[in-house]
């Protein structure tokens, strides 16, 4: 059952083929014995999970229930569940049992989605290896000496091992597309506004935005379709009506006019993955789209920009965790200072810290003008390239990482050489772009992701090539051995 689709499961469970009880007790089991290596969850829900599966079984054998109903998934542990403990990956919220649901929680669940369980993540989204969690690195599926991406490694991991059909996760520079394409599983960003970020814990409010991560672009659009819309707490959410993504899965992609960002196709590629990519982009050409180059010249200073921004957001995002109305608290503090002191200097890990004290030293006086808002206009230049692409081309294509999967501890100690992975995939999230990655062939025996992007609000375009794409190859259905 588990190599199944959420797609299929559902006309499984309709059927009532299975119920969703025995769905759920199978997905739970699967997670429970891969839990000691892969280290994917951080929260397990077994007793309620299977209490929802049982009113879900009522509903099915009703004839009732949601699109999503009976179907299991997971949250990144950075949405807020109510009454279930959200750590956002981090000692600072190791005890913080939310009193509310994120929307995308809440609309999950009321499509009839079940939670199993909370997963993985490097803290509070910071990273690109799920290195920084405090909870422990994840591993790597397809090879568990290796990490599986960040920052929702958890997720990513989850679904290539098959522990659960789909996930959530999102995405502040990479952190949907990265993990999945190191992992070999299909993850999209949405734009930005789509989907509503109130109760996602935030890392840098004007990039964070939620998505999914599931094994084919088909269930993407499934869980996309449910969690998107607006959002009246949310005001960057935008009230737009949200397309049925899978109306439009199959449209043929003749005419399609794809664009090769030659920022992407640069040295640092590695050689065996750019065959990869290569390969897969013939095959959109032999469905009949044309492929140009075309160039984004601003591009090369993302990777520069977003490592001020974030930060700077971050710095300011986080500095409600003071130790007094929520989150850790340092025992017996002398006074209020050294109450703030210690609780933040104990809650938080290195790589927030470096953040923290990166994003107010480019927000002080005199440093703003230098830092801060030459990046804001970096932004700028980067967004207007990316709009004069798209006067030209209806996607871009490319590869979504520089190298397949690396080691484990291989680059914590060079934050830039870590910063340096996400150097395709953050310039969708300076201009609020959606974007994808799908799995496209191996190298070195490791998962390669295709990345594409696509103008605001194209996510079915998206979607669309995408699906088409995995209607042509297998490598969205490959699991790792010791998974199958
Ligand atoms: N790797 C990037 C960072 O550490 C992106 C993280 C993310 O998208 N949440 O900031």
């Amino acid at each position: 059952m588990h190599t199944k689709t959420l797609a299929q499961l559902s006309k499984g469970l309709r059927a009532r083929e299975f119920s969703s009880v025995e769905l759920v007790r199978g997905f739970l089991d699967r997670i429970d014995a891969h839990q000691p290596v892969l280290n994917a969850m951080i929260t397990v829900l077994r007793e309620p999970a299977l209490a929802a599966a049982q009113a879900a079984d009522r509903e099915l054998a009703a004839g009732r229930g949601g699109p999503l109903a009976g179907l299991p998934i997971v949250h990144k542990d950075l949405f807020c569940t109510e009454g279930v403990l959200t750590t956002c990956g981090s000692h600072m919220l190791d005890n913080f049992v939310s009193p509310y649901d994120a929307t995308v929680v809440a609309k999950l669940k009321s499509a009839g989605a079940i939670t199993l369980a909370k997963s993985n993540m490097d803290e509070f989204a910071m990273g690109s290896s799920n290195e920084t969690s405090y909870f422990g690195p994840v591993r790597n599926p397809w090879n568990t000496d290796l990490v599986p991406g960040g920052s929702s490694g958890g997720s990513a991991a989850a679904v290539a091992a098959r522990l659960i059909p789909a996930a959530t996760a999102t995405d502040t520079g990479g952190s949907i597309r990265q993990p999945a394409a190191l992992c070999g599983v299909t993850g999209v960003k949405p734009t930005y506004g789509r989907v509503s970020r109130y109760g996602m814990i935030a890392f840098a409010s004007s990039l964070d935005q939620g998505g999914v991560i599931a094994a084919t672009a088909e269930d993407a659009a499934l869980i996309l379709r449910e969690m998107s819309g607006f959002d009246a707490n949310d005001s960057t959410s935008v009230d737009m009506p949200v397309p049925d993504y899978l109306a439009g899965l199959d449209a043929p992609l003749a005419g399609l006019k794809i664009g090769l960002l030659k920022e992407f196709f640069d040295k640092g590629l590695d050689a065996e993955s750019e065959k990869r990519i290569r390969e897969a982009l013939a095959i959109y050409e032999r469905l009949g789209a044309t492929l140009r180059e075309v160039s984004l010249p601003n591009l090369p200073l993302s990777v520069p920009a977003y490592y001020v921004v974030a930060p700077a957001e971050c710095s300011s995002n986080l500095a409600r965790f003071d130790g007094v109305r929520f989150g850790h608290r340092a025992k017996d503090p002398r006074d209020l200072m050294d109450l703030y002191k210690r609780s933040r200097g104990e809650g938080f890990g290195a790589e927030v810290k470096r953040r923290i004290m990166t994003g107010t030293y480019v927000l002080s006086a005199g440093y703003y003008d230098a830092y801060y808002l030459k990046a804001q206009k970096v932004r700028q230049l980067i967004s207007a390239d990316f709009k004069r692409a798209f006067s030209e081309v209806d996607v871009l294509m490319g590869p979504t990482t520089p190298t397949p999967a690396f080691a484990i501890g291989a680059k914590t100690s060079d934050p830039i050489t870590m910063y340096l992975n996400d150097i395709y995939t953050i310039g969708a999230n300076l201009a609020g772009l959606p974007a994808m990655s799908i799995p496209c062939g191996f190298a070195q025996g490791l998962p390669v992701g295709l990345q594409i992007v696509g103008p605001h609000f194209s996510e079915g375009k998206l979607l669309n090539a995408a699906h088409v794409f995995q209607r042509e190859t297998d490598w969205h259905t490959k699991v790792p051995e010791e998974f199958k």
